[in-house]
């Protein structure tokens, strides 16, 4: 059996070599005589950004510990509890969604469509734009990476202001969002994935904007909802079915890709919900 272990902690961006794969190190059985133990074999692992953190040392954790050396994931909750549990969306409210095409970002677009919202994301290439507009729904999307004014590619988008931003990039993205909110906007504070490389995060320099227009902006982690759970699949299993809601994934190939698969996170290199399958059954 193999595992994929950290070799050291990280600072700045990750590399491949900061993990390595061992073999051969963990007992598999069930002890004997349990009556409450069962073994799983493990077919798909799951790849997010919140790993980055556990890859530094950290001495006061936020949220989860570090990894530790030599030893060795919930999107949909995620999108779930932070759209409709903390921003309360309503038809014909104007929603924005950064990291729009990943894992999380995909499902928000897609449960504020299920209200009537309207919908604009943003995503790194083209073909995530793409997706965003033919595979997911989205009323309209734009390559962050083209718009060096991200103030007035937002302004161009929503010229009556923006009702409810859901964060997933954090930086200078919060930044030109902050200019274009609207009075009472809500902002759903899932993560910031363009400050985890940092030695040190950016400052956010129009927070004065949270004072002026009333915006109320809340962090929350996906197990917050947890007991939210049948709610959940009340509104997704129906909608799956009825073809309503679609999930895109990006499937990396065996244990040995593991490694390139979490920093390609980190570069967008994932299309949709990363995962490594391990085995086929
Ligand atoms: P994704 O599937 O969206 O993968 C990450 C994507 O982020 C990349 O594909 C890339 O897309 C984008 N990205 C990477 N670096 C940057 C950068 N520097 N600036 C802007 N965009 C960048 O991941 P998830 O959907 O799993 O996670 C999205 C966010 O939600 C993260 O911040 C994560 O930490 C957070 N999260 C929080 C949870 C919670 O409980 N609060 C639970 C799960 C996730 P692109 O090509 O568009 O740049």
């Amino acid at each position: 059996n193999k595992q994929v272990t950290l070799n050291n902690y990280v600072t700045g961006f990750p590399k491949e070599s900061d993990m390595k794969i061992t073999t051969g190190s963990i007992k598999l059985k069930v002890p004997e005589g349990s009556k409450d133990t069962v073994l799983l074999k493990n077919l798909y692992l799951s790849y997010d950004p919140y790993m980055r953190g556990r890859m530094s040392k950290l001495d006061k954790p936020l949220f989860v510990a570090s990894f530790k050396l030599g030893e060795v994931g919930m999107p949909g909750l995620t999108a779930y509890g932070g759209l409709y549990e903390l921003c309360s969306p309503k038809k014909g409210e104007y929603v924005y969604v950064s990291a729009a095409s990943g894992a999380v970002g995909q499902l928000v677009g897609q449960f504020a469509k299920l209200v009537g919202c309207y919908v604009f994301g943003s995503a790194g290439s083209k073909e995530k734009v793409d997706l965003l507009k033919n595979r997911f729904g989205f009323d309209d999307a734009f390559n962050y990476k083209e718009e060096p004014d991200l103030d007035a590619a937002l302004n161009r988008c929503f010229p009556e202001g923006i009702d409810i931003y859901f964060e997933n990039v954090g930086g200078k993205m919060l930044d030109a969002v902050l200019l274009n909110m609207r009075i009472r906007g809500r902002i759903a504070v899932c993560g910031m994935i363009s400050q985890y490389n940092l030695e040190k995060p950016e400052g956010v320099h129009n927070l004065m904007q949270v004072v002026g227009k009333r915006i109320r902006m809340e962090g929350f982690l996906a197990g917050d909802f947890y007991h939210q759970y049948p709610k959940f699949l009340e509104l997704v299993m129906p909608a799956i079915k009825e073809g309503k809601l679609v999930n895109v994934e990006d499937i990396a190939e065996g244990l040995e890709k593991a490694p390139s698969a979490l920093v390609g996170i980190f570069t967008g290199q994932n299309v949709g919900k990363q995962l490594v399958v391990v085995a086929r059954e």
